[in-house]
């Protein structure tokens, strides 16, 4: 299906991105939807309803978010087939990435009703242009799963991945998730963003094992861990000890030990014999 989208009578919604911390980041364009529309609906009225009075716009809002995004977006859309102009926004960046609007977006085309994405700042490029990995190629994955045994499964399914690897995670989990990284993906190069576009804004360029080891207490705000592709390459540098706990963690972490050593040897390139037998003899 072809769309026109400002040549055409067809109704339009506006995916609005908005800044990821700095308001200054906030685009003309963007101003100028929002000032333009009959409804805005956004993932958390509070949180738009502060953004708008920051630049004098005052529109009715409608909360659209995870829990609510049917029945809300069939709200949205009857505005819109009304004839009215509906802009949606998230908590910050752009709407449908790790956020609500997916969804909503689906249920608009089904009704014949166009989409445009207004430009603004997203979390995910911003950590990836400034990490000095590869960029070229790239895999955003999101959040991975908060239970345990899933977020590494996902890791274990990425482990082949070349692409430049780029998460979302919180300060609560960020610890965890960085040793289950090193576990599974190896010592690979990566970088925590972190608070970006904030007065605060990090980088920490390290390999996953310097970052796992980082007191978390220094770990606070929002952050991006972006992680090296897989090389396919023998690992530099590992001696038994490190074989042997590997091994450890990943049956630690649910493998069975057969599978760890199929694992480890994957990510070493070390014979899965020579993995073997060091393993049983200690
Ligand atoms: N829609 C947003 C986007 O386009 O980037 C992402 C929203 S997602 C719910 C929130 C996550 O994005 C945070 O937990 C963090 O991983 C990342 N994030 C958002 N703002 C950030 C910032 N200023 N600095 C670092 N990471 C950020």
């Amino acid at each position: 299906m072809r769309s026109l989208n400002f040549e055409s009578k067809k109704p339009l919604l506006y995916l609005v991105a908005t800044p990821i911390g700095n308001l200054d980041e906030m685009t003309p364009r963007a101003i100028e939807v929002l000032s333009n529309a009959d409804l805005i609906a956004c993932e958390d009225t509070r949180n738009t309803g502060k953004l708008l009075s920051f630049f004098d716009i005052s529109k009715p809002l409608i909360s659209l978010r995870e829990h609510n995004e049917m029945e809300a977006s069939d709200k949205v859309v009857k505005a819109l087939l009304e004839g009215k102009s509906v802009a949606y926004v998230s908590d910050a960046g752009y709407p449908c990435i790790s956020d609500p609007g997916a969804r909503l977006a689906k249920v608009c085309l089904e009704n014949n009703i166009n989409i445009s994405a207004i430009s603004g700042p997203n979390a995910a490029l911003n950590a990836l242009v400034a990490s000095g990995l590869a960029s070229d190629h790239f895999y955003f994955h999101g959040f991975l799963n908060a239970k345990e045994s899933v977020r590494l499964e996902e890791l274990r399914e990425l482990f082949k991945r070349k692409e430049t690897l780029i998460f979302y995670e919180s300060p609560h989990r960020i610890q965890k998730t960085l040793i289950d990284m090193f576990t599974i993906l190896g010592d690979r190069k990566a970088c925590i963003a972190r608070e970006l576009t904030k007065k605060h804004e990090e980088y920490i360029r390290a390999g996953l094992k310097e970052l796992s080891e980082i007191d978390p207490e220094t770990l606070k705000g929002e952050m991006v861990i972006v992680v090296e592709g897989s090389l396919g390459e023998l690992k530099p540098n590992v001696n038994n000890d490190e074989i042997i706990s590997m091994v450890e963690n990943l049956v630690e972490s649910g493998l069975s030990t057969k599978d760890a050593i199929k694992q480890v040897s994957e990510i070493t390139r070390i014979n899965k014999n020579y993995i073997y037998k060091i393993f049983h003899v200690n």
